[in-house]
């Protein structure tokens, strides 16, 4: 079938055992690519109760059907698995090369499977696949890792790797490609418990398109869509450095661990500022917004710090949280967590964690080994960053994430960790965007801006409608909208900028049937079943695990604390309605009360298949 690699690379690292096996058509067909493919495998495959760093865990990287080809912004990655921080279906997503090249190997998965006994790294080139001993590459940062890579096997070589934090299975660890991370959930410890430092394609441009002259008219559609095109633009000027500035206005900022919604000295991290440190830019593959704005830090004692970013997300993670706008640090912070392999949003999290706990005395300078966590402290928070990669001191608990991190720590620390289902909120304030907030609490991976993004409250778009932002109800079915429009970006893989733009809904349809010939991918309406089909297969995963309505929550500060944001737009907002967010959810999602998809729904999107198994297993996490 064209447009697909048309093949899945099995690996099995406990017995070195490598093969291939064709992907059934019912299975493309049913779920489309990316992310559908990703967790019809997972459910079908991975035991109930599965220890996430244990071999039984299964890791996939997958591209989807329009990686490779000319098509703008459509050649991301991803990974799939059980996570370490959650105990919940993981999805965690990258750019640059890596799904393009996966796609001219001839896949468009891998799964990794077992444990090696000694570290190893996967090499698909053009003899095959075959594993390879890893034991120089062991501790050399991700950076170091990919250059050994590529001076190895050539440069039309391009990886995905883990760092010293994978290695030491920091639970929010990631994988890494070029500067790109699929960051969030923990799938690099997964890989890291596997012993599996990388996996690297060698490899030439080779691609099936079924109807190639109707794809390529397409992309020139896309091109001239683009160029009329703010969103485009604002990308391709900016990357999203600009953002914080919005977000600071909207008093969705948050600032002192979640305390408050707004950041006095916002201009001194605006976009004009990080664009005086600009050195250059950086595309995933294909995608001339080419949103990667690199930085270089020239003057101060972080003189020499660059990074392809940092973007928003990782702006927030350390200024925010420590109430401290410090470019040079937050640049080297950034470089730290992508040499070392880290989420910048869990890392960041973490360290307005610990900040508020020092600030409570519930941890003192004995546990920091005399850091002063004082807000303001930028050069604390970059060695705090250090001391969780390394798992060194109180670097350790903290990498186990904020909530075991709080259960370790005792003393009623759990009352200042903030996340959902385990993964640590990112820089968005639930209480000032409640739709928003209602898809932290009820994404399938926890805690994510990116699962259920909510463009009505945060950028004032009105579909399918408009919605206040405050309202406290009204917001189920825009939480279970945003998610499901997600999922369909993401069987693609479509950026989840680029699906914002004007091109998305007149293209993204015909792109995959000219792409893989399949007329039914033609029909928006097929399409977003089977979007709905693979958010409830995820769900029924989580549900298998022993998730359900007590595990659809927003930490208890959401609840019941006002945000403190004297004279800002989101000054003493609570979510008030939890409970009635919740059933307006489910009854939006054709879920019981509970939190368990119906059987109706069930077998309206074709799954009544699973019907049989969806007895939940008590959670382990
Ligand atoms: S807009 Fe940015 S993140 Fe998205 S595909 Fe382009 S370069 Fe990659």
């Amino acid at each position: 079938m064209a447009g697909y690699g048309g093949k899945l690379l099995r690996v099995d690292l406990s017995q070195g055992q490598i093969s291939q096996e064709p992907i059934p058509e019912e299975v493309k067909l049913a779920f489309v690519g990316g992310r559908g493919i990703g967790i019809k495998y997972l459910y079908d495959e991975l035991a109930p109760g599965t220890d996430p760093l244990g071999p039984g865990n299964k890791l996939i990287l997958l591209n989807g059907p329009l990686a490779g080809t000319n098509a703008q912004s459509v050649s991301r990655w991803m990974v799939i698995t059980k996570s370490p921080l959650t105990g919940a279906y993981a999805r965690s997503v990258a750019g640059a090369d890596f799904g393009a090249w996966l796609k001219f190997a001839g896949y468009d998965l891998i799964i990794l499977e077992g444990q090696a006994a000694r570290p190893i790294y996967l090499h698909i080139g053009r003899e095959g696949a075959e594993l390879r001993d890893a034991g120089e590459l062991w501790g050399k940062n991700t950076q170091e890792t990919q250059e050994w890579l590529s001076r190895r096997h050539g440069p039309l070589t391009r990886s995905a790797c883990i760092g010293p934090a994978g290695e030491r299975l920091v639970r929010f660890a990631a994988i890494v490609s070029a500067r790109r991370t699929a960051s969030r959930c923990g799938v690099g410890a997964v890989m890291g418990a596997k012993r599996l430092k990388a996996v690297a394609i060698t490899t030439q441009r080779h691609l099936e398109l079924a109807v190639p002259e109707a794809f390529q008219a397409l992309v020139r559609e896309q091109i001239g869509y683009n160029k009329a095109d703010l969103g485009y633009q604002n990308s391709h000027e900016m990357g999203t450095t600009g953002a914080s500035a919005h977000f600071n206005r909207l008093g969705i900022f948050p600032v002192r661990n979640f305390r408050a919604g707004q950041m006095k000295g916002a201009e001194e991290f605006s976009g004009e500022e990080y664009r005086k440190l600009r050195v250059g830019e950086f595309g995933c593959y294909s995608c001339s917004a080419r949103c990667g704005k690199h930085h270089r830090v020239l003057a101060g004692p972080y003189a020499g710090a660059e990074s392809e970013g940092p973007e928003y997300e990782s702006i927030w993670a350390f200024t925010g949280p420590i109430d401290s706008a410090n470019l040079g640090a937050t640049v080297a912070a950034d470089q730290l967590c992508d040499d070392l392999g880290m989420d910048t949003i869990s890392t960041g999290n973490a360290i307005g964690f610990a900040f508020e706990l020092f600030e409570k005395g519930i941890i003192t300078e004995k546990d920091t080994d005399g850091l002063k966590l004082r807000y303001g402290n930028h050069a604390a928070m970059v060695a705090l960053a250090h001391k969780i990669g390394r798992r060194e001191g109180l670097g350790d608990v903290l990498a186990e994430g904020v909530a075991r991190a709080a259960e370790h720590i005792g003393h009623g620390a759990s009352a200042y960790a903030m996340h959902a289902k385990g993964l640590e909120l990112p820089a968005y304030e639930p209480r000032a965007a409640k739709a928003h907030g209602l898809n932290y609490a009820t994404s399938n991976i926890g805690g994510s801006h990116c699962f259920g993004y909510a463009t009505q409250e945060i950028f004032g778009v009105p579909v399918p409608r408009p919605v206040d932002r405050f309202a406290d109800t009204g917001k189920g079915d825009i939480a279970a909208f945003n998610q499901n429009r997600t999922a369909l970006t993401e069987m693609g893989i479509v950026c989840t900028f680029a699906a914002g733009w004007r091109w998305f809904g007149q293209l993204y349809h015909r792109m995959l049937t000219a792409a893989t010939g399949i007329p039914e991918f033609g029909d928006r309406a097929y399409l977003a079943a089977a979007a709905e089909r693979l958010y409830n297969l995820e769900r029924c995963f989580n549900v298998r695990e022993g998730f359900s309505r007590a595990q659809d929550t927003l930490p208890q500060r959401m609840l019941t604390e006002p945000l403190e944001q004297p004279g800002g737009p989101a000054h003493g907002q609570v979510v008030r309605a939890q409970d009635a967010l919740l059933d307006e959810y489910y009854a939006a999602r054709g879920w019981t009360t509970a939190g368990i998809p119906k059987a109706e729904k069930l077998r309206e999107l074709g799954l009544e298949g699973i019907l049989g198994n969806l007895k939940q297993a008590p959670r382990a996490r």
